[in-house]
């Protein structure tokens, strides 16, 4: 969740941050972009925050209503639009607390910004400021509104109500609307290094950082979120090992999309591996090795699948089924061709869709 860890705790922001807050008369629209996962939304509501502030200075000063408001998401002056799926992420409750727990189980949470949540912040936008001076709607990410959502979007975008700031958040602003950036300005955000990502980490609590922030592509945030949830040093050391004996019962639990997006790591290192170098998430991924003889071409098999698999992983219809089917699915695909009875599991060419 976003509230354990703000812009403000995130060092490799701090410069970006002060930098927009005290560079004059912000425009009324920016677009917080840079790599995914260094804090974008982070640094979006502490922008919020500030701006909203009570006390007289560019910084939030942490301690007036405002930002004991914004902290806990219910200042009247400031909307979060982000799809119903990250809601918890940006600290969000859920939407909806009357829905019942039977339909939050057969629903499955949009990823979109969806056109009525983009009219909401619009109806908001034309409202006076209930506390003070300021107004602020974080849209966070951009990329997630659709096409409807982003144009009914474009127009208050560039010419907001007096009171009206936006702040739109991207991990792929070259994946956005070209009128959508053209309407922002833009505010770049750099990517911590990789001693300033681990040194973060371990402030963190995390004991061992360094295969977990590798394993996610150098994302500090992403390494923290993993080990949270359990993900830490010692279990991905492990993961290879468990792929390679079918052990599904380790891994039971794990969201599905960071289940698909380690076995796809898990096989590019065996490629790396087949052709003797070392891995890149796993280290010692040619001791487990991925069968004598299983080569390139299977490995660069065992890709597509996985990747074809990776289309339907937001699929609720039954986590542990699928959990098995990829387990097996690439321990299969990782072994050497015509497989000994015991490699062969029934689910092994199964694809998750029914
Ligand atoms: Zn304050």
């Amino acid at each position: 969740m976003s509230g354990a860890v703000s812009a403000s705790t995130l060092p490799w922001l701090g410069a970006g941050l002060a930098h927009t807050l005290t560079r004059g008369r912000a425009h009324h629209a920016l677009l917080v972009h840079g790599p995914a996962g260094v804090g974008q939304l982070d640094f979006a509501l502490e922008l919020a925050r500030a701006w909203l502030c009570e006390a007289p200075r560019p910084h939030a000063c942490g301690a007036c209503r405002s930002c004991h408001l914004v902290a806990e998401r219910s200042h009247p002056d400031l909307r979060v639009i982000v799809p119903e799926a990250l809601r918890a992420e940006a600290g969000l409750p859920e939407e909806g607390a009357a829905a019942s727990d039977e339909g939050k189980k057969t629903r499955k949470p949009s990823r979109a910004i969806l056109i009525e949540q983009i009219r909401a912040a619009l109806e908001f936008s034309n409202l006076t400021a209930a506390r003070g001076v300021h107004k602020v709607v974080v849209v966070h990410p951009a990329e997630a509104l659709n096409a409807v959502a982003a144009n009914a979007l474009l127009k208050t975008l560039e010419e907001p109500p007096g009171a009206m700031r936006f702040v739109l958040t991207s991990g792929d602003a070259q994946a956005l609307l070209p009128t959508i950036r053209s309407r922002c300005q833009g505010v770049a955000l750099r990517a911590p290094g990789r001693e300033e990502a681990l040194a973060w980490l371990r402030g963190q609590g995390v004991a061992e950082p360094e295969p977990v922030l590798d394993a996610c592509g150098g994302q500090p945030l992403r390494a923290l979120e993993l080990v949270r949830a359990g993900l830490d040093a010692a279990v991905w050391r492990q993961f290879p090992q468990w792929i390679a004996r079918g052990e599904s019962a380790a891994v039971a639990g794990w969201p599905l999309p960071v289940l698909l997006d380690a076995l796809q790591k898990l096989c590019h290192d065996h490629a790396l591996a087949a052709v003797g170098q070392a891995g890149r998430y796993f280290a010692d991924v040619g001791r487990v090795g991925a069968g004598p003889g299983t080569g390139l071409a299977r490995l660069t098999e065992a890709a597509a699948w996985l990747r074809a698999q990776s289309r339907h992983a937001d699929h609720p219809w039954s986590a542990a089924l699928a959990t098995e089917a990829l387990v097996q699915g690439t321990r299969a695909r990782l072994q050497p061709p015509h497989p000994t009875p015991q490699n062969l599991h029934p689910n092994t060419t199964q694809s998750l869709r029914p």
